[in-house]
């Protein structure tokens, strides 16, 4: 039996040596860009270039240079997982999480390149692309052993005469539509999932990040996963439509947009002629979140909680905190300390291990947070953004800190996936979780206070999947803080968890007459 899990410890940035290694394998990598992604299905690749994908720090930077599946390819990808699953599905788990470790290994094997990957496919500065390339590692890991464990659980009652089992078994084929803020974690995670589970996986990954997919694919092809099981659907939205209609798919794993989502959710339900099966959806969508900032808080230690957690990754996490909900007696004294902080950020490239934030990741993102913040401004909202130089080329936006927003306008409103933190007064804590439940969304929640009945309170009252108290709300890891979010923020389930394989599986329960 394999030892238990544990978190990937993350590199040691502080120290110069590991920061020169980083800098090294940016070095390399970049001698070898545009990567070439092609589209991969059951050992087969194809090869015809036409998406790019570019640095959001300097766009003319093309990254990597990705085949777009088509229809057939779909189509093929299905035909041959369908075939594949059986095997796959009825081998003991241990077998395929023994798969989904050795992936693992080689993830680990390459973890300074592929943070570097991360750093200049998506613009992720390097903490966070060095977190990104430790949780996929952990995904598989975990999804590898929860695994073993499902198998081996036997919980059904026993009477005398019969004996009754259950068995969990793969769903079949697993359509995985991934986003490109965690382009490894999050893809890996999902594929692991259905994989572990006993599935086969068909992974789209976002357009803007399909060469952090194709390390996973090598990476599972190098672990020696039978071909047929993972195919590479690079491409735009056609390609997840695609998948998400075919009669031939059972399960689709969704981390994205709400619009999205809901189309995935509304389209998964139509049963297609032929098709014998329900679809079921495993969907990660957006977020507003709030955090709470009672009387009674230590601002030491919730301003730099909040600035990391609504300017971390640039505000480009699905956990992010957009609105400070505080106690109308904090509200000042707490804006005076943000607003004086915002000079201590440093914009800059993702790959400078000064910056703080690096670029967004397109220029409509750009334009859509410059939008909201002109829009607060013109609506008489104060708007405090930080004064350094931005860098010329590249999608990089100063982070604002946002005080008297219009209630109905976007930055109080909208999910603008930027460095925007709007700070809003409370009377008490009930007003604001009051505020919090007018919220269609309720993925994550902060709160900063010391009173034990605080905590209780909010803890009851919030519609949230994860409620962080008296730290940040981004960075959940895996097996530690399962990950999900509830209402229009998805289907509740809560990647690195227990219950996530769950959803990859279809239980048979056995009763037999002895
Ligand atoms: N799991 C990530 C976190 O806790 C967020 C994932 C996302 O943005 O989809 O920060």
């Amino acid at each position: 039996m394999s030892a238990p899990f544990r978190n990937e410890p993350l590199l040691e940035l502080r120290r110069a040596s590991v920061r020169d290694e980083l800098r090294g394998a940016l070095a390399a990598l970049d001698a070898r860009l545009p990567l070439e992604v092609p589209v991969a299905i059951g050992g087969e690749r194809r090869h015809a270039p036409v998406l790019d994908s570019v640095d959001p720090g300097r766009p003319e930077r093309v990254v990597a240079r990705a085949t777009v599946a088509t229809g057939a390819d779909v189509d093929a990808a299905v035909a041959i997982a369908a075939q594949a699953v059986g095997a796959w599905r009825d081998a003991p788990a241990g077998e395929r999480a023994a798969v989904l470790a050795r992936a693992a290994g080689e993830l680990r094997g390459r973890r300074r390149e592929l943070a570097a990957l991360c750093v200049r496919e998506v613009g992720k500065p390097w903490p966070e692309a060095d977190a990104d390339v430790a949780e996929a590692i952990d995904f598989l890991e975990f999804y590898g052993r929860q695994a073993v464990a499902l198998e081996a659980r036997a919980e059904l009652e026993q009477l005398p005469g019969e004996r009754n089992t259950l068995r969990h078994r793969g769903r079949g084929v697993a359509a995985v539509i991934a986003p490109w803020n965690f382009p490894l974690a999050i893809a890996t995670g999902m594929t692991a999932a259905a994989l572990a589970a006993g599935n086969a996986a068909l992974l789209k990954p976002a357009e803007q990040s399909p060469g952090c997919a194709l390390a996973l694919a090598q990476a599972l092809e190098r672990a020696g996963l039978p071909a047929g099981l993972f195919a590479l659907l690079p491409g735009a939205g056609e390609v997840g439509a695609a998948l998400v209609r075919h009669p031939g798919v059972h399960t689709i794993a969704f981390t994205g947009s709400g619009a999205v989502g809901l189309e995935i959710v509304e389209r998964a339900a139509r049963v297609a002629p032929g098709q014998r099966h329900l679809k079921r959806v495993v969907a990660e969508m957006g977020g507003k979140n709030c955090t709470l900032v009672d009387r009674d808080a230590d601002l030491d230690d919730a301003v730099p909680a909040l600035l990391a957690s609504a300017f971390g990754y640039a505000g480009q996490k699905c956990s992010a905190t957009a609105r400070a909900l505080v106690h109308e007696r904090l509200h000042a004294p707490l804006l005076e300390r943000l607003r004086g902080a915002l000079d201590t950020l440093s914009v800059g490239p993702a790959d400078d291990f000064a910056s703080d934030l690096g670029p967004l990741i397109e220029a409509d993102a750009r334009d859509r947070v410059e939008g909201a913040l002109r829009d607060a401004a013109a609506a008489g909202a104060r708007v405090d953004r930080t004064v350094g130089e931005l860098p010329d080329d590249g999608w990089f936006v100063a982070p604002a800190v946002v005080a008297g927003a219009p209630a109905d306008g976007a930055v109080v409103r909208a999910e603008l996936f930027g460095p925007v933190l709007s700070v809003e007064p409370v009377r008490g804590m009930e007003e604001a979780c009051d505020r919090v439940d007018e919220q269609s969304y309720a993925l994550t929640g902060g709160l900063f206070s010391r009173d034990p009945r605080t905590i209780e309170l909010v803890s009851r009252r919030t519609p949230v999947g994860n409620l962080y108290v008296n730290r940040g709300t981004t960075g959940a890891m895996v097996a530690r803080q399962p990950f999900g979010g509830n209402r229009l923020s998805g289907t509740g389930t809560k990647a690195g968890g227990p219950d996530y394989l769950l959803q990859f599986i279809e239980p048979v329960v056995i009763c037999e007459n002895t």
